[in-house]
């Protein structure tokens, strides 16, 4: 089974939804850089203090930095057997790098690319009622409430809502999807790597597809 995993997709579409229950299943860690930021941002590291403007008008924080991040990431031991990458790539420099740093560090490549496909008329309402977990695990209002109100099922953590799941800013969100990563989908087609999957059902029948085309790899 395919162990180097992107996640691509628009906000909202379930990408993390998804890569926890892939990274749950294959034994792999869940590498999200928007975690990875938010975590920073907690923490009042200079990091999370340099990227936080960005985060919260919904701009991509600038390459250098993000990528400085996902090396010193996947540099880690735990990432050497696979990882499922959920919002990163996010330009063509990152995901250029990110072929120079698989190499590097455990001489793979990019094995699948999942593209999770959602309509833009519903990523709007996924995002203003997703609930999020200090871990990353996500829920929504309505789609996928947690069994007790306001708390993580997995760990009990107090949930939160993102700064930057407020209407506008997803709005401007799905913009700089639409301008800076979209490209991406076609890098990987060309590769032969990218899968598109229906995100626009329910979360179980998505799961049902990722791992069938991961299945084939
Ligand atoms: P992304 O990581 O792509 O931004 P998330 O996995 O955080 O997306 O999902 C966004 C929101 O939509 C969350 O509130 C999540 O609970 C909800 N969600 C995810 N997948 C589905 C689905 N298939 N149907 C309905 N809601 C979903
Ligand atoms: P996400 O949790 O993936 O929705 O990301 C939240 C925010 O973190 C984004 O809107 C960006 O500001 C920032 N971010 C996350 N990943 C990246 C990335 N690969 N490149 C640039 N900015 C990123």
């Amino acid at each position: 089974m395919a162990k180097h995993i992107v996640m691509l997709g628009p906000p909202g579409a379930g990408k993390g939804t998804q890569a926890k229950r892939i990274a749950e299943k294959l034994g792999i860690p869940h590498v999200s850089s928007g975690d990875i930021f938010r975590e920073n941002l907690r923490n009042r590291t200079e990091l999370g203090r340099m990227a936080e403007e960005y985060i919260n008008r919904g701009e991509l924080v600038p390459d250098d930095v993000t990528i400085a991040m996902i090396r010193d990431r996947l540099s880690r031991p735990d990432c050497r057997d696979g990882v499922v990458l959920d919002g990163f790539p996010r330009t063509p420099a990152q995901a250029a790098a990110l072929d120079t740093i698989l190499q590097e560090v455990a001489g793979a490549q990019v094995d699948i690319v999942p593209c999770i496909r959602v309509p833009e008329s519903v990523l709007v309402e996924r995002l203003t009622g997703r609930r999020s977990c200090p871990r990353g695990h996500v829920y929504h209002l309505k789609f996928n409430p947690p069994a007790e109100p306001g708390k993580c099922d997995h760990d009990g953590l107090e949930l939160f809502q993102r700064e930057d799941d407020t209407r506008e800013t997803v709005t401007h969100r799905i913009q700089v999807y639409n301008q800076q990563t979209q490209p991406l989908i076609e890098y990987y087609e060309k590769r032969g790597v990218l899968v598109n999957i229906n995100g626009d059902q329910p979360i179980e029948n998505v799961s049902a597809e990722l791992f069938a085309a991961l299945a084939q790899v």
